[in-house]
């Protein structure tokens, strides 16, 4: 990491000058390896790595740099941001990294598109209403989709695809004619396009793997949840979950065999797909290994490194992301209720440095830099479109009476847009509790609109959080973009 350094240094550094400093707010000081403490400004995108038994001495030289005139780490954290001087208005600098980040997006159309609602499985934390029938998009949805798309990208230098559902590959004939004839689109108009995929995993064979790979799907996320018996009852197939509850109904009509069907698993049919990619495809590609850790799932994390490092832990395609369950106020709450962990941000941390340890590569999603944090349903350009073809700012609340509905697709693909809409959510301002957050540079505030102001959530449930932050900076320093000061 090695930025140009925002804030002049003090010149000379005498003990005068150095009296004129002051922390940043947005230093984040943590253990790496038991050996290292990493050093990061997260407002200054920088941080370099010193011995573990220096910690004392950082901590020592950001509360009295004056008295420290003469110490070699002084420099670093400088140039850092770790110490800025003391009339730096840091919520200025990060208006104008947000102003910076929103002009760079504009040049990027992004698309997250819902091929279909259906999911084939019944997760007992989801909070997603998915559906039972088919409603896989429309030919004629997808014609003007892509008349759209053919249309609008001349004023663009890039195009993204996102596919997220429902399960996705639900609908895998409506992504393959997208994908080839956005490709076909793209090419003729010399535009990068690149795509990333959401999907439970259960579909995702080599095959179809490998179709979406030359179709510039980069970046894949499924979802393990631990060992298998636990995986197996909380994330069941969607028959099999209608099958167990019928089956406690009435145990003696429907007996053994239903109860049998009820717990087909898919954990098997997941791993073996990541297996197989693992194995058998070559070339470039980032796959997120979601683990969601509950109450229940605690007690074996350690097994479930040690098999996730037996599995995949040689592939630094695929990363291990791990995160605590968060509550939500979806149909199956009340089942949930007994099962988030208690503290949330102790376990992460600790599962996150025993990963470390075993050398396996963690993803801290979305955290790398400013605005990867920040929703991409704030950003301009981005719109989620639904299996009917139709425009949204965000997928929480997808009803054409709601501020996040945009419009409707003509059958030219013009998209007949709703600009009060576009205006309110474009204008949505951060709660005010943000400025003591020590993720702002992250999200400039917003994480996410439609809960933390729209719905006016009591608090963002990342406020604040230093345990992101740390795991962020983590990776980093897994991938050595850190210099080492001793
Ligand atoms: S605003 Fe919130 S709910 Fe909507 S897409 Fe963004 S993060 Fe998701
Ligand atoms: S409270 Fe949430 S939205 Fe606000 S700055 Fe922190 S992470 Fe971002």
């Amino acid at each position: 990491m090695n930025h140009t350094a925002p804030f002049p240094l003090p010149e000379p550094l005498n003990t005068a000058a150095l009296t004129q400093l002051k922390k940043s707010r947005y230093n984040i000081i943590t253990g790496f390896k038991s050996t290292h403490t990493i050093v990061h400004n997260l407002l200054r995108e920088t941080g370099f790595l010193v011995p573990q038994d220096k910690a004392a001495l950082i901590d020592a030289i950001l509360d009295d740099p004056a008295a420290h005139a003469h110490e070699p780490l002084l420099e670093p954290l400088l140039r850092a941001g770790c110490l800025i001087p003391s009339d730096t208005d840091e919520s200025a600098l990060i208006t104008q990294k947000k102003i910076d980040f929103e002009t760079r997006q504009e040049d990027t159309l992004t698309l997250t598109i819902i091929p279909t609602y259906q999911c084939n499985l019944k997760c007992v934390y989801c909070w997603e209403d998915t559906k039972d029938s088919n409603d896989a998009m429309p030919a004629e949805a997808q014609e003007r989709l892509l008349q759209y798309i053919e249309a609008q990208l001349p004023s663009f230098s890039a195009l993204n695809i996102e596919w997220f559902g429902g399960e996705p590959m639900m609908a895998y004939p409506v992504m393959q004619n997208l994908s080839r004839r956005i490709d076909e689109i793209c090419k003729s108009q010399k535009t990068p396009y690149f795509c990333s995929l959401t999907t439970n995993g259960t579909m995702l064979t080599v095959e179809r793997f490998e179709f979406l790979l030359k179709y510039h799907t980069r970046f894949f996320q499924v979802t393990l949840d631990g060992p298998q018996a636990l995986h197996d009852r909380n994330r069941p197939l969607k028959s099999g979950r209608r099958a167990e509850s019928l089956a406690r109904e009435n145990p003696e009509a429907l007996g053994k065999e239903l109860l049998q069907f009820a717990k087909r698993g898919t954990y098997d049919r997941i791993l073996q797909n990541l297996r197989d990619i693992c194995d058998q495809v070559r070339g470039r590609f980032e796959f997120i290994v979601r683990l969601n850790v509950t109450k229940e799932t605690q007690p074996y994390l350690d097994e479930f490194l040690d098999f996730y490092r037996s599995e995949f832990g040689d592939d630094w395609r695929f990363q291990l992301y791990i995160q605590g369950v968060e509550e939500h106020d979806g149909k199956r709450a009340d089942e949930m209720s007994e099962k988030y962990l208690d503290k949330t941000e102790d376990v992460v941390d600790s599962m996150f440095d025993a990963a470390i340890d075993r050398d396996i590569r963690l993803n801290s999603l979305r955290v790398d830099g400013p605005g990867d944090l920040m929703c991409k349903s704030r950003q301009k350009n981005t719109y989620f479109v639904n299996s009917d073809g139709r425009f949204y700012k965000c997928d929480m609340c997808m009803n054409d009476k709601h501020v996040t509905f945009l419009g409707d697709l003509t059958q030219e693909g013009a998209l007949v847009e709703n600009a009060s809409n576009l205006q309110d959510w474009n204008t949505i301002e951060p709660p005010g509790y943000c400025k003591d957050c020590v993720l702002q540079p992250l999200c400039f505030g917003l994480k996410c609109p439609y809960y933390n102001t729209i719905e006016g959530k009591t608090r963002c449930e990342l406020f604040n959080s230093h345990s992101a932050a740390r795991n962020a900076v983590k990776t980093f320093a897994q991938e050595g973009k850190y210099e080492i000061y001793s």
